[in-house]
């Protein structure tokens, strides 16, 4: 019961699928509270289920671009739970014809939008929701090796999530002040309904399981443990970095691309 007493937001859940779920489901089983958003009615009846399965009592709409949902977020948090002691940033968009073919090809619409949706959302969501954590917080946002290394397909994403690691480390600055955490936890390539818009991907799950140490893909169970791990006070000296779970897969050289 590593998280008992605590309470958190986890946003990017859209089935059970969804390394957002692993991580729901890890901080449940050792003790949190957890609280959930949808990004549209689309998705509602999904994460209602997995709110029924996690015992969730209010899950609330958010689409991140849109400002005035993220502050009704923070003032139903209130209203309903008071403080709130974790955040989880599992939010990532890009157009799909930029996760295919070339990266010299991205125009300047789907490099915004990837960047508006999956780097600017966590300062923002950051900025806002600051007055509702509690000291000895953490934040955690989700990235993938894509941020330092060529994978192929992945393009404006590998830009994006550059960005959001070095976002990681300007706001472990600000919020370290505050005694408040922040890291990126970096997973292996897992099939969830984002990875179905990357070019290729079952390719990247073949070359990742053939290519890592441990000779396997990371399952969300996994990526859900460690999640829990920099959410709970056992991580409580970590801020401001970036922590794999990919079976190892960083450890190795470049993949090669064959065409
Ligand atoms: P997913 O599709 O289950 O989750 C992505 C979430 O982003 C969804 O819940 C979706 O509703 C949400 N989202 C997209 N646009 C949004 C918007 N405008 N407002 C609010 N929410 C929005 O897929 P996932 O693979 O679990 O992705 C979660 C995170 O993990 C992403 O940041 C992704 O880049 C990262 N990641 C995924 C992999 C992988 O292989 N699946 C590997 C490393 C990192």
């Amino acid at each position: 019961m590593i998280m008992k007493g605590k309470k958190g937001l986890i946003i990017g859940v859209a089935n059970n699928r969804s390394i957002a779920y692993g991580i729901a489901k890890a901080c449940k089983r050792e003790g949190a509270e957890v609280i959930l958003t949808y990004q549209n009615d689309k998705l509602k009846k999904r994460v209602e289920k997995v709110a029924d399965e996690l015992e969730v009592k209010h899950i609330y709409p958010l689409d991140v671009t849109k400002e005035e949902e993220i502050n009704a977020l923070r003032e139903s948090i209130e209203k309903d739970y008071g403080k709130i002691d974790f955040l989880v940033h599992s939010v990532a968009f890009a157009p799909r014809e930029a996760l295919d073919g070339k990266f010299i090809n991205t125009s300047k619409e789907a490099f915004n939008i990837a960047m508006e949706i999956s780097v600017y959302s966590l300062i923002e969501l950051t900025q806002k929701l600051l007055p509702i954590i509690n000291e000895g917080g953490s934040i955690l946002t989700l990235t993938y090796i894509g941020s330092t290394r060529y994978i192929p397909h992945y393009n404006v994403m590998g830009v994006a999530k550059a960005a959001l690691e070095a976002s990681v480390r300007y706001l472990a600055v600000d919020l370290g002040e505050k005694k408040i955490r922040i890291n990126a936890l970096s997973a292996g390539p897992i099939k969830t309904l984002a990875a179905s818009g990357i070019g290729d991907f079952s390719e990247i799950l073949k070359y990742n399981e053939k290519n890592s140490p441990l000779r396997k893909n990371v399952t969300i169970e996994e990526v859900g443990n460690s999640g829990m791990y920099l959410l709970s006070d056992l991580s409580s000296g970590v801020t401001g970095e970036v922590h794999y779970v990919d079976a190892g897969y960083h450890l190795m050289g470049m993949p090669l691309y064959e065409d």
